[in-house]
């Protein structure tokens, strides 16, 4: 399995004009990779999980950009070779548990409808099977199946919902933010559960999250947003050890810390992120940058490989200006 995303740019399309939310993205991920995408909510994570299953909602479209998995363009897909690649080579965890179920069908109703979709020749007894054992895979009682989704508790909800991107087998399994609403308990709960399955069925994982630590102990490469652009990419030891772009130094240095002191004061990054229907100029990140300088408001710094697999996007970063304050940090 490949995913290679080249220069991927959406937007939707209002009446107030476009809002850029993904900007020429390119990243690469190969089989048995776990990478999280992370940033700020509206920074475009989301949007480049419906983009790459196009399940873009209305006004959303992609408006440049290639999607190669396994070497052939999803771009060009027909809606049946689209409804043959949804579930079946790519799934999606959804955001957001709690809704993401009809509570008035029950939950093998939903999971054996969606086996029976991708595999027309799979009968209601195997689908029910199937659901049973991925029940039993992520520890839930196989019995429960017979139940409404509002006899569940949060936890079993996003376990259910699991169990549904897993029902078709896929090789790729996108998560958004599969922990949003669920207690922190449950959430590790979670979290863990997605590791072993990922591992145990070798599937590769793109892992939305705003929660760099999140991350940190699911994932091994990281790719960070800003603002509809990528602006680092890398290893998770690389860019927790050594990050270069100053946003995420931002993000990293605002990570609660248990050696510090109980009374410490969390870091922040000052300001808001842009509109994205008039994205600043330049650099996206420099109204809240503290490095920024004049070519940062007039040129928008591409992304460069400055060591092997690390990929950022700052003037900074690829020495086309200094800065004492930032040198003494990296
Ligand atoms: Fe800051 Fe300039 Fe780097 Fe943007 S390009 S992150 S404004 S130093």
């Amino acid at each position: 399995m490949s995913l290679k995303v080249k220069d991927l740019s959406v937007y939707y399309c209002m009446r107030r004009g476009d809002c850029r939310a993904v900007e020429e993205v390119s990243f690469d991920i190969e089989k048995g990779d776990s990478v999280g995408l992370v940033g700020e909510s509206g920074c475009g994570k989301s949007t480049v999980a419906f983009a790459l299953l196009r399940m873009l909602p209305f006004p959303g479209q992609i408006v440049k950009g290639s999607i190669y998995f396994n070497g052939e363009d999803v771009a060009e897909y027909h809606e049946e070779e689209m409804r043959e690649f949804r579930w079946k080579k790519m799934s999606m965890i959804f955001q957001g548990a709690m809704n993401a179920l009809n509570p008035i069908i029950k939950i093998k109703d939903q999971i054996t409808e969606a086996i029976m979709l991708h595999d027309p020749n799979a009968t209601k007894k195997e689908a029910l099977a199937r659901a049973r054992e991925l029940f039993k895979m992520v520890g839930l009682d196989p019995g429960r199946v017979e139940h409404y989704p509002f006899e569940f508790s949060g936890g079993m909800k996003q376990r259910s919902m699991i169990v549904m991107a897993l029902a078709c087998n896929p090789e790729f399994v996108i998560a958004d933010e599969p922990t949003t609403a669920l207690d922190v308990t449950v959430q590790a709960q979670i979290m863990e559960l997605l590791q072993l399955l990922t591992k145990e069925l070798n599937i590769t994982l793109l892992l939305i999250t705003h929660d760099l630590s999140v991350v940190a102990e699911t994932c091994k490469k990281v790719i960070i947003m800003y603002a509809g652009k990528i602006v680092e990419s890398g290893t998770v030891i690389e860019i927790f050890t050594n990050p270069l772009h100053p946003y995420s130094q931002g993000l990293i240095a605002s990570i609660p810390s248990i050696e510090k002191s109980h009374n410490q004061t969390l870091a922040s990054i000052p300001g808001q992120p842009p509109n994205l229907l008039k994205p600043p100029l330049g650099c996206r990140f420099h109204p809240r940058c503290e490095y920024t300088q004049e070519i940062c408001r007039t040129d928008d710094p591409p992304i460069e490989e400055l060591k092997s697999g690390h990929r950022v996007a700052c003037h900074l970063a690829s020495g086309r200006i200094q800065s004492e304050s930032y040198s003494r940090k990296v």
